[in-house]
């Protein structure tokens, strides 16, 4: 008979939870326990870790959505258990991301017949949207070549310096070089007119941003487009044009419904969107859409004999959640056009006052543009007290995280603050902002003498070890491990995504 565990396990079962020897014994780390501990006490200690992260609604550094309406929070739980690839066994949720897509599409403007359907597929996120989108434009150029008999082993992209991290990705695993537009001080976007420089026969495609990570700011697809059209005009290339929206997909469309960078620009064959960016879905949904089925080769079209029926895939991974797919549909027959329109024009009203507030400080400058993705990104108009850096420290204090960040080649001199306005971030919490900004200047006045540039900013570093001799083998070890990731996942830029 074993009495003493059958006793200990009822014994705890008595305890409050925080009585109970799972809350006062460190968890562990890195091997999986020995032994099981009772529910209670597992979410109990989950739970308690997990509040020493930021809180989402006031994550200032992300486009990604922190909020949706209960009714779709339902929807998505009802939902967590549908695995995405199991096609034949939930055929209406398939259904429903074709009618994402074609919706998408639609608002992207895409020559779609009445009785055809769209092109494209629903991703994790835009990252996932341009590994095949870019995979897409590679293999076309590659027949092409071959098919002329001309080496094809050397394929580019023309990008600006200003891309995200997702497109360097996409190169290095890929194979495929990628060019880079530099950027120069007060011009933080891609000149279409540079980059049609730089293409040339082994060009798969110029991608163009629609809402710079960096700025927010609109890249000009019409001026790519038609100089871009001259150049294949001269050349015979035919060069083709990527549209990174994911951010500016939905946004543009209803705010300045006349701007053309989708679509209606003949150059532009396929485009992505973060679905869980301004498309109002929490992470996880990106989408890819393709002008026409001709731009989506074959070959790279999976058809698997699932249960009996053909499904064609096309995606990086196999088997994913429903629940993202579900909650865009929800938002898309939710909302509407109207609903999108109004919640879009918000965010725009809500930049509008962060941005007159900032500049009533004096001590900015705005970088970001009215026409763009709802954000306030500026910087110090002197820098040589304190930097941007410090700034983004302080207004931690307050919960606000502020992402803090110099511009890429060839502005890296220039160090921002950028702050994303979600549907979330209301005006009273934009006004609180204002007035956290101007609190933590005078702190920052007040504290005078302290110097520091952005080249010897080392602040949280130094903090950092000053606290390492007091922490345990296993706690540095773990933190060692988080900072490697994050690194990678952050590639070159820090904070923002
Ligand atoms: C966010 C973003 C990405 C990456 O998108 P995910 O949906 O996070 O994978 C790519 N390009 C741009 C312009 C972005 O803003």
């Amino acid at each position: 008979m074993v009495f003493t565990t059958t006793v200990t396990d009822s014994d705890e079962q008595l305890h409050n939870t925080f009585a109970s020897r799972y809350v006062r014994t460190p968890v562990p780390r890195f091997k999986m326990p020995e032994k099981s501990m009772p529910k209670e006490a597992a979410y109990q200690v989950i739970n308690d870790e997990l509040m020493l992260d930021g809180n989402p609604r006031l994550n200032l550094a992300s486009f990604v959505t922190t909020w949706m309406e209960p009714e779709c929070d339902k929807l998505i739980m009802d939902s967590i258990n549908k695995n995405y690839v199991d096609m034949d066994e939930y055929p209406v949720t398939t259904e429903l991301q074709n009618r994402c897509v074609n919706m998408i599409a639609h608002l992207f403007h895409a020559p779609v017949g009445e009785s055809e359907t769209a092109v494209g597929v629903g991703t994790v996120g835009s990252s996932e949207a341009i590994m095949l989108a870019g995979l897409a434009f590679k293999r076309k150029w590659q027949n092409k070549r071959k098919a002329a008999g001309k080496p094809y082993d050397k394929p580019n992209i023309v990008t600006g310096a200003n891309v995200q991290v997702c497109w360097e990705k996409f190169a290095r695993y890929f194979e495929v070089e990628l060019k880079e537009v530099k950027l120069k001080e007060g011009y933080y976007v891609m000149d279409p007119a540079k980059a049609v420089e730089m293409v040339d026969e082994n060009t798969i495609c110029v991608a163009a941003i629609l809402g710079s990570t960096l700025t927010g700011e609109f890249e000009d697809v019409k001026l790519l487009n038609q100089l871009l059209e001259q150049k294949n005009k001269e050349t015979g290339w035919g060069t083709p044009i990527h549209v990174d929206a994911a951010s500016g997909g939905f946004i543009a469309p209803f705010l300045w419904p006349d701007l053309e960078w989708d679509f209606r620009l003949p150059l532009v064959k396929s485009i992505n969107v973060s679905g869980h960016k301004y498309g109002l879905v929490y992470a996880g949904v990106g989408w890819v859409v393709w002008r026409t089925k001709e731009e989506l080769p074959e070959e790279l079209i999976f058809h698997i004999n699932y249960l009996g029926t053909d499904q064609p895939t096309f995606t990086l991974n196999f088997s994913k959640g429903s629940s993202q797919i579900i909650a865009q549909y929800y938002q898309l027959l939710r909302l509407g056009f109207e609903g999108y329109k109004r919640i879009v024009e918000n965010c725009t009203e809500n930049a509008r006052v962060l941005k007159e507030g900032i500049e009533r400080t004096g001590r900015f400058e705005i970088i970001s543009k009215d026409v763009g993705v709802p954000l306030v990104a500026f910087s110090l108009k002197d820098s040589s007290k304190y930097t941007v850096f410090d700034i983004s420290e302080s207004l931690r204090r307050f919960g606000w995280i502020v992402p803090a960040y110099t511009m890429p080649a060839n502005a890296e001199h220039v160090a921002v603050l950028r702050v994303v306005i979600r549907e979330d971030f209301s005006r009273s919490l934009a006004e609180r902002l204002v007035s956290h900004i101007e609190q933590v200047l005078q702190e920052v006045d007040a504290r005078h003498g302290h110097v520091s540039t952005d080249a010897s900013y080392i602040s949280p570093a130094v903090e950092e070890n000053n606290h390492q001799g007091k922490k345990t083998g296993a706690e540095k070890r773990e933190e060692e491990i988080t900072k490697y990731w994050r690194r990678l996942a952050n590639g070159k830029r820090t904070g923002v995504c």
